[in-house]
């Protein structure tokens, strides 16, 4: 039997926040986040919904039921707009529903290839939504502080892309922590 568990779609060049006429509508779009989507989404839709906010509109069609549209839908909700989404699937069908929300926004983009202009996108939408989640800490919304390790044969980088999200970051050697049992 093949399970889907959801995919990560990656962009080099990082993902999309970008408004464009459609009709006489305008079309915000809001995608591309590779593996990070769950942690960008409340930066990457108050980006998306900072393109609209002034238009003179209060009425939003959002398309999609996954992180990104639902937190879309729920930043204009409180500006006052009347949104109405449209899914083809909703929660545990969407790839935001099978994944780990873990709060970090690795695998988004290539630093090499992404532009300046991008390393400042993703730097926002991550403090915005790095915030929000902070703020959402409790058994009401389910968000939680937790620790976090991982392993690796190379040494941490000396100035990673988030380490400011991480300030009690503490690196162990062979044998200085027993982590396993
Ligand atoms: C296994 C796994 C683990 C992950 N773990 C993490 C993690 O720990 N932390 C993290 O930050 N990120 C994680 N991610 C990445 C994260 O899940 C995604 O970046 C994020 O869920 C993307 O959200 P989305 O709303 O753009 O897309 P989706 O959740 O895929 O939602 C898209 C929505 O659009 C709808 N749709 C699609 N096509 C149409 C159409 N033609 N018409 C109408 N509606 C349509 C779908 O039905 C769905 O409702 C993980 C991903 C995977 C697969």
């Amino acid at each position: 039997m093949t399970q889907v568990v959801g995919h990560r779609p990656y962009r080099p060049a990082g993902f999309v926040v970008r408004k464009e006429a459609f009709a006489n509508k305008t079309l915000v779009h809001n995608y591309g986040h590779g593996g990070g989507g769950i942690s960008l989404s409340w930066g990457s839709s108050a980006l998306a919904v900072d393109q609209v906010i002034y238009s003179g509109h209060k009425q939003a069609a959002i398309i999609g039921g996954g992180i990104m549209g639902l937190t879309t839908a729920r930043l204009l909700q409180e500006a006052g707009w009347q949104v109405t989404i449209y899914s083809k699937s909703v929660a545990r069908h969407t790839t935001s529903h099978v994944a780990g929300g873990e709060w970090g926004p690795f695998s988004v983009h290539d630093p090499l290839v992404s532009s300046p202009a991008f390393k400042r996108q993703i730097q926002t939408a991550a403090k915005i939504a790095h915030q929000t989640f902070s703020s959402m800490v409790g058994e009401h919304y389910g968000v939680s502080w937790t620790e976090l390790y991982s392993m690796s044969k190379k040494p941490p980088e000396p100035h990673g892309e988030f380490d400011q999200f991480y300030p009690f970051k503490q690196q162990y050697g062979p044998g200085s922590a027993s982590l396993c049992q």
